[in-house]
């Protein structure tokens, strides 16, 4: 496809998109070329000057998602060479798997596509109408470059709706059955591809994982929103004896076939199907205490509008669980919403510790792992962020 189609800027567009941000929002648009049909690649131009080619979607707020920031032809040699890019940045940072983002959207300078690597088998989502329609390059350029032994397909999320396209998940070319076996450091995990949360595994707290693995703690960990086992696998290894709690049933199945894949018996991890508010609750009035407790919720706010909740909730989950901490416990809480940062996750915390009457100490400052890179252009690329605290009365 070449770009024949001019989208034009009001006069002094936002500083963003002049500076490299892919997104082109509605209210930024002077003029669209009239024959620009849903889903077409187009030029943008700011004055006379091209910013780029990219995909054009009147249906959603962010009308256009450049994909070059060069006038190029998007086309099959295109994607090979994006592709091989943000593999061999996976190459150069990832270590101690066979199970990593291979691209991730934006911070590819592809936005609308993501590609996890489980072993040798491939989970894409084409999250946007303009990638939908490059899919059959996309999907040249993958078999390509990486030479998968399959590939499917989760284009199960919900921004499709806004784009309006309709869910798509299942194999793309020959089926590969409904997991595979990764590993992480010493623990090995089954990925389901189409039953597990996003493309079936959070690859994003890898890092998280391993280095709580390798911080030598001891004693009784609370994995809160503990998913299929992630940190609490990787603890009980270490020597912790955990308790992981989900509010899914058939999360905390897999966690278990997780826990008996890696050899720990049920009384060093053990996994709980609950509410997490519920349970922290219940364990305040039992008077349980744990050395370590992770608080790795998912996103409490997907829109700008929910963050009070939100900030509610985290307060909340902190509190109740700085009241289970023994002297000098650990706490380590995570933000997965791009609208809870740092700042208003520190916030959350200090609030909590106040009516607690704790203290906190910042042992780490945590965030994604690094095949999800961050863009410091793109803001939105620096979505998971977290604090490891050291809690004292
Ligand atoms: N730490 C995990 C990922 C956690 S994702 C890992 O490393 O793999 C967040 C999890 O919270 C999901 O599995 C979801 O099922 C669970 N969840 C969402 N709301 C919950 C609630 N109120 N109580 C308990 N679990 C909840």
């Amino acid at each position: 496809m070449t770009a024949s189609k001019n989208v034009v800027l009001k006069r002094n567009p936002d500083f963003a998109v002049r500076s490299g941000h892919p997104w082109v929002y509605r209210s930024q648009i002077q003029e669209i070329a009239p024959g620009a049909a849903p889903g077409d690649i187009v030029t943008v131009l700011d004055g006379r000057r091209p910013l780029g080619v990219g995909y054009y979607n009147p249906a959603s707020e962010i009308t256009v998602r450049l994909l070059a920031r060069r006038e190029v032809p998007i086309d099959a040699v295109f994607f090979k060479e994006k592709i091989k890019k943000a593999a061999a940045f996976r190459e150069r940072t990832v270590a101690d798997t066979n199970a990593w983002r291979v691209v991730s959207s934006e911070a590819d300078d592809l936005p609308g596509l993501i590609v996890d690597r489980y072993g040798e088998i491939l989970v894409v989502q084409f999250l946007t109408l303009g990638m939908e329609r490059l899919r059959p390059l996309i999907l040249e350029a993958l078999n390509e470059v990486l030479s998968p032994r399959g590939i499917y397909e989760r284009s199960d999320s919900s921004s499709r709706r806004i784009e309006g396209l309709a869910e798509k998940t299942g194999w793309i070319e020959k089926s590969c059955g409904d997991a595979v076996e990764v590993y992480e450091g010493s623990i090995r995990y089954n990925v389901h591809f189409e039953a597990g949360h996003k493309t079936g595994f959070y690859l994003d707290q890898r890092e998280n994982r391993l280095l709580f693995a390798a911080m030598g703690i001891k004693g009784d960990v609370l994995d809160a929103f503990c998913y299929e086992g992630g940190f609490g696998l990787h603890l009980a290894k270490a020597g912790c004896r955990v308790l992981g709690v989900d509010v899914q049933d058939d999360v905390i199945r897999r966690a278990e076939e997780n826990r008996r894949l890696n050899g720990l018996e049920a009384a060093s991890l053990e996994f709980k199907t609950a509410n997490v508010f519920d349970f922290l609750k219940a364990s305040e009035t039992e008077g349980r205490r744990f050395d370590f407790v992770i608080l790795d919720p998912p996103s409490f706010v997907k829109k700008k509008s929910a963050l009070e909740g939100a900030l509610a909730g985290y307060k909340e989950i902190l509190l109740r669980a700085m009241k289970l901490l023994n002297e000098n416990g650990r706490l380590a809480v995570f933000s997965c919403s791009y609208h809870v940062d740092e700042n208003r996750l520190m916030q959350a915390s200090l609030a909590a510790a106040w009516d607690t009457h704790k203290s906190l100490r910042v042992l780490k400052f945590l965030k994604q792992s690094g095949d999800h890179p961050i863009n410091p252009f793109i803001p939105e690329t620096y979505y998971l962020k977290g604090y490891l605290f050291e809690v004292n009365s």
